[in-house]
């Protein structure tokens, strides 16, 4: 680690104990010479969806590449409309366009950073085939709700869970309750390979099987393709890295929440705001956001400091150059607007301790105490 006070990431860090065994394991597959949907891959896949508690599991090259596959699978046309909300990564929505939908907005919740359930009725029409939940920076949607709305417009949930690897809601995982669950396990979220890798999870034994054909360019035997499809298969290397590592994901998930909590302890006392917790759910924390109004200027101040502070999404979806053929207007999810403009990212790795923890909430008081007064004079 460098110099700096708190740095957000150390994927070294992020293999656990005695490395020598997966180098070997990696080192004799490598001299093996097989290297396509190998055992490795199918190993983790079971593995994968065991501990989700779903039937079947199937890698995908991103998580990216995942939501695009599922929603292929399940046979999207190009009228048909996908709910989603306002404030996710942009790849949740880019998926939708690629798999050739129409993707639909709602607004989300002031205090759960969330999609706003509440509001998924208005936006359902007769095209509406799927909504996908965001269980963003790992605080789970509540699904009970989403799922008794779904259910009631004949509409399957396709989970976006690739920030929320092990959160669960009353020990259920999420990405099991939807028909699909998509995963990302780039280097930066909670189970990370090294590299870029995604996976499906599904109970459904047909769409698993569709999952498989279209992640190999529709090829369903050798030299026979029955539809159009993307080349998209989880590496082996990467599946071996990705079966060492769940066994210490819970460990990590628990550490990190540990952190969370003594941030929210540490900083209670100031004008920030955490995400809201619920009862009955593990949030596993893969972004510790806080809100405030003196956003930009706490982040350059902790930056000038040696702390790693981010902003993600500093525009929402709507707003996104991308996606301007959708004629979203500024103004229509005001609440994902006001969060664009008010949450910041403060550095949590499971592997932080309580005095880094303490120094960076040392530094935002700092700033409350001292520039903030400036920056209220400033506007
Ligand atoms: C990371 C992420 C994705 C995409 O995963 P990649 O593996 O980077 O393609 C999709 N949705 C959300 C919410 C993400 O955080």
């Amino acid at each position: 680690m460098s110099d700096q006070l708190s740095q957000r990431y150390n994927y070294p860090a992020q293999f656990g104990e005695n490395t020598e065994q997966l180098m070997l394991q990696i080192k004799a597959m490598l001299l093996e010479g097989k290297y396509i949907l190998t055992s490795e891959v199918q190993r983790f896949e079971q593995t994968f969806a065991d501990y989700i508690g779903c039937s079947f599991a199937r890698g995908t090259n991103s998580g990216t590449d995942a939501i695009t596959i599922a929603l292929l699978a399940l046979g999207l046309k190009s009228d048909d409309e996908v709910i989603t909300q306002a404030n996710t990564f942009h790849a949740t929505v880019s998926a939708i366009q690629m798999a050739g939908a129409k993707p639909v907005l709602v607004d989300v919740d002031e205090q759960s950073f969330l999609m706003d359930v509440r509001q998924v009725p208005s936006a359902i029409t007769p095209r509406t085939r799927v909504i996908m939940p965001v269980h963003l920076f790992g605080k789970p949607t509540p699904m009970v709700d989403l799922m008794a709305l779904a259910g009631a417009h004949h509409a399957a949930i396709v989970e976006d869970a690739a920030q929320a690897h092990g959160a669960t809601i009353h020990s259920k995982h999420v990405g099991g309750f939807g028909v699909a669950g998509c995963f990302s396990f780039h280097p930066s979220k909670n189970l990370a390979a090294a590299g870029d890798a995604g996976a499906i999870v599904t109970n459904d034994s047909e769409l698993a099987l569709r999952i498989e054909y279209l992640r190999a360019l529709g090829q369903i035997e050798q030299g026979v393709h029955v539809a159009v499809g993307l080349n998209s298969k989880l590496d082996a290397i990467q599946a071996q890295i990705l079966s060492w590592k769940i066994a210490y994901l819970d460990a990590w998930n628990r550490a990190r929440a540990q952190v969370a909590s003594w941030y929210r302890e540490a900083l209670s006392k100031l004008p920030v705001v955490f995400q809201r917790t619920d009862d009955g759910e593990q949030h596993v924390y893969h972004l510790l956001q806080i809100r405030t109004q003196y956003r930009d200027r706490l982040v350059s101040y902790l930056q000038s400091r040696g702390v790693d502070a981010v902003i993600r999404y500093p525009v929402p979806i709507h707003l996104q150059p991308a996606f301007a053929k959708w004629g979203w207007r500024r103004g229509q999810f005001p609440v994902a607007e006001r969060l664009a403009t008010e949450l910041m990212c403060l550095p949590i790795r499971p592997d932080m301790r309580r005095a880094e923890v303490e120094a960076v909430a040392l530094c935002v008081a700092n700033f409350f105490a001292h520039a903030y007064a400036a920056a209220r004079r400033a506007g």
